[in-house]
């Protein structure tokens, strides 16, 4: 099909909502998509004189500069009330704010629920979703209840550093059909959970916001005897691809964002978005298309991710490898965010935010030294003291 202009006239976030679901699963197995790619530009000339001094005259889409991390603040934004912000968790040093109004945000979610579109579920699903923080539901607890492509969610959320018992407790009690959220969360819990989890009834793990290693996704299918499907995406962008229930392959939603396998970082354009657009976002994981179609009924092309942003493991005194799922520092009050650094010569160096420093670095290193014994460790106030990192990467080594 073919796209004629954007993001003012893109037809499915246009439609009205309760007909998402049904259009973003027929365009799903339709044919090849193309783009209009002038039409395009001309919409980001009319935008703002930021897209049009940008843009310049040029027609070649590939002649127009990718937009960095650093030009994102200067992108205007639409007024309106709805607008809510999210910061990326700081891949290169620094964190972005991005825009979204509140139509943007379901979309958003309606795009993130595609995949379950093609999902065996029953009309009425139970899903926990780990998320960031020490906060866990009980099961008792109303849900968050969301209508999607014929099925009835019925959501409850585990924070990923809650206690395990009773995330343990909570699964039991629901018998969740479905698991999603972060990927490392979902291990951590599964490690710690001393009893078998095969017996809670899930079908479907679906994790997300972060690199799903080979090991993971093994724990994962072992611990639940669930399938472990992943779901690839960014603050920026939203749902990028996805691993799909049919072919096992990431299906690229390439309806919905234009995306580039540029050698330097993935390039991406968010077609859904109005009230702060991206045109050739440059989001940096080296992912490339495959060659050929999918033997499948999903008519989206298929990507490999070939370099995502990843946690690294810690090396200790002794030569150990450290796990970054040893660290869990969320649960220290007051603590706002950490990324820890291992030197090249095995030091190590723990950044965080904090409104009370003092008392957080204490018991930081506190715990730091626990977790790593004997290696020579600094712990400094300030995230943005370390100019590297990824996305949601809060360990980073240079020691191999
Ligand atoms: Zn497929």
């Amino acid at each position: 099909m073919k796209i004629t202009s954007m993001p003012a006239s893109n037809p499915i976030i246009h439609a009205p909502e309760a007909m998402w679901g049904s259009l973003l699963r027929e365009r799903a197995l339709s044919a090849a998509i193309e783009y209009d790619h002038s039409a395009i530009l001309g919409w980001f000339r009319d935008h703002s004189s930021f897209y049009s001094d940008r843009i310049g005259s040029r027609q070649v889409w590939e002649q127009v500069r990718p937009l960095e991390k650093s030009d994102v603040a200067e992108v205007p934004v639409s007024v309106d009330d709805s607008i809510r912000e999210a910061r990326t968790s700081g891949t290169s040093g620094f964190q972005v704010s991005i825009r979204n109004n509140l139509r943007e945000r379901r979309f958003r979610r309606a795009l993130l629920y595609r995949p379950q579109l093609f999902y065996d579920l029953p009309a009425e699903v139970h899903q926990v979703v780990f998320v960031d923080g020490n906060w866990c539901a009980e099961a008792g607890m109303a849900p968050k209840l969301f209508e999607y492509g014929g099925v009835r969610y019925r959501t409850w959320f585990a924070g990923v550093a809650a206690d395990v018992g009773q995330i343990h407790s909570l699964l039991r009690s629901l018998r969740p059909q479905l698991i999603r959220g972060i990927s490392s969360g979902i291990v951590r819990f599964i490690d710690q959970a001393d009893d078998s989890l095969r017996n809670l009834g899930v079908r479907y793990l679906a994790p997300g916001g972060e690199f799903l290693q080979p090991e993971w996704r093994k724990t994962m299918h072992d611990a639940f005897g669930a399938t472990v499907l992943d779901c690839y995406g960014s603050t920026e962008s939203g749902a990028i691809a996805w691993q799909c229930p049919l072919c096992r392959r990431y299906h690229a939603n390439v309806d919905e964002i234009v995306l580039e396998a540029d050698a330097d970082g993935l390039l991406v354009t968010p077609l859904f978005v109005s009230s702060q657009p991206l045109l050739r976002y440059r989001l940096g994981d080296i992912v490339s298309f495959d060659a050929g179609s999918a033997d499948c009924e999903i008519r989206l092309p298929t990507i490999t991710i070939q370099q995502a942003r990843r946690d690294d493991w810690v090396i200790g005194h002794d030569g150990r490898r450290v796990s970054p799922l040893s660290f869990q520092f969320e649960q220290i009050p007051h603590l706002d965010a950490w990324r820890l650094h291992q030197n090249h010569d095995g030091s190590l160096c723990l950044y965080f935010e904090s409104v009370h420093p003092d008392i957080v670095a204490k018991e930081l290193g506190r715990q730091l030294a626990d977790a790593v014994p004997n290696q020579p460790f600094e712990v400094h106030e300030g995230i943005w003291r370390l100019g590297r990192g990824g996305k949601f990467k809060r360990v980073s080594s240079d020691l191999t």
